[in-house]
């Protein structure tokens, strides 16, 4: 049965609480706010449903995979290069599905209580997780925001059609930091996380901790040579080449890294289509910046990005960010960033 938030869901809440005030909100409301009472009905309807011998609780016996649950697949892939044999990783976003639009089930809630780490990314991406996890009210449960200690960049998609609902619910307690949530896509980003990661699965699971070392040790050397590799087919772009124009507005973390500039965002709200005069603009800065190509993302329905690309006469590819793919294309975080790199300079060049 629900219990109280444990200790480190508090700490972390303050944390949350002093980045805010650094990143003061205007009226931004979160995903999580969308319904806390149904979240927390999934979860009583998922234990209903188990009856006695139903799953809750957790808390793996020896030589058990420590169980592990995180809300989107790339951070999935991170966990497991780190955990490799010794944990089970749950991405509860299922590949192709969009962390933005995302509604959790009761099988989600009943997977989450039974999770030893919860690994979330934060600054409103994923925030609906927060209800499943109070709602599991596992006082062992360790849970991590990844992003948090690293400066975020201004904007990002928030959920502004569910802004006036919440004003009226005079719901105070589930504001979150302001920022743009996509760091994994500056691979130093994803450093960062991986470090939190092997740190993490080292205190829950003292007894790994030595392989959580060397895999991470190995990891991230892969990382960096990735790293290298995109700064240098970035690189090798013409400067005034290097420019974007993205599905959503995942890419500021990115543009930053490795040089480019974004010029254009095909989907400022991932929850609204864009108006007539939004897409009109959209192919004017295509057309003026001499865009050579309008980039989609597999969570989201393409048609839109096809109708821009043929106003505006130029081509369309795939770029991946908040999901993997099931096959190679970007079924690792590192194939997905080599792709997205060799995608942006083939059609740059
Ligand atoms: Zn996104």
């Amino acid at each position: 049965m629900p219990r109280p938030l444990s200790r480190k869901l508090c700490r972390r809440s303050k944390g949350l609480s002093q980045r805010r005030e650094r990143f003061p909100i205007e009226g931004q409301r979160t995903l999580r706010q969308i319904g806390i009472c149904s979240v927390a009905g999934l979860l009583v309807a998922f234990v209903a449903g188990c009856g006695a011998g139903g799953a809750a609780g957790g808390g793996a016996e020896a030589g058990e995979k420590i169980q592990v649950a995180v809300t989107i697949s790339v951070v999935r892939d991170l966990v497991e290069q780190v955990g490799g044999d010794r944990a089970e990783v749950f991405s509860i976003v299922p590949v192709g599905g969009s962390p933005e639009t995302f509604q959790p089930s009761p099988r989600d809630a009943g997977r989450i209580s039974e999770s030893q780490v919860v690994f979330e990314n934060g600054l409103g991406l994923d925030s609906w997780v927060e209800d499943l996890i109070s709602s599991a009210g596992n006082e062992e449960q360790t849970v991590v925001e990844l992003s948090e200690g690293l400066e975020p960049i201004e904007g990002g998609e928030h959920e502004a059609e569910h802004g006036a609902q919440h004003e009226e619910e005079g719901e105070q307690a589930h504001e979150h930091a302001e920022g743009n949530p996509h760091f994994w896509l500056d691979v130093a980003n994803a450093e960062y996380y991986v470090e939190r990661i092997r740190d993490t699965l080292s205190e829950v699971d003292p007894n790994g901790a030595e392989e959580y070392e060397a895999n991470a040790r190995e990891y991230l050397a892969e990382l960096e040579e990735l790293d290298e590799y995109i700064k240098e087919r970035a690189g090798s772009i013409p400067e005034e080449r290097r420019k974007l124009v993205t599905f959503h507005d995942a890419f500021p973390y990115f543009a930053e890294a490795y040089g480019f500039e974004l010029i254009g965002v095909v989907l400022e709200n991932p929850e609204a289509e864009p108006g007539s005069r939004e897409v009109a603009e959209v192919v004017r800065t295509i057309e003026e910046e001499e865009v050579p190509v309008v980039f989609t993302e597999p969570q989201f329905n393409a048609g839109l990005a096809d109708t821009i690309a043929g106003e505006a006469g130029v081509e369309v590819q795939e770029l991946y960010s908040d999901t993997l793919t099931e096959d190679e294309t970007a079924g690792t975080y590192e194939a997905m960033m080599r792709t997205n790199i060799d995608r942006i300079s083939e059609a740059s060049s």
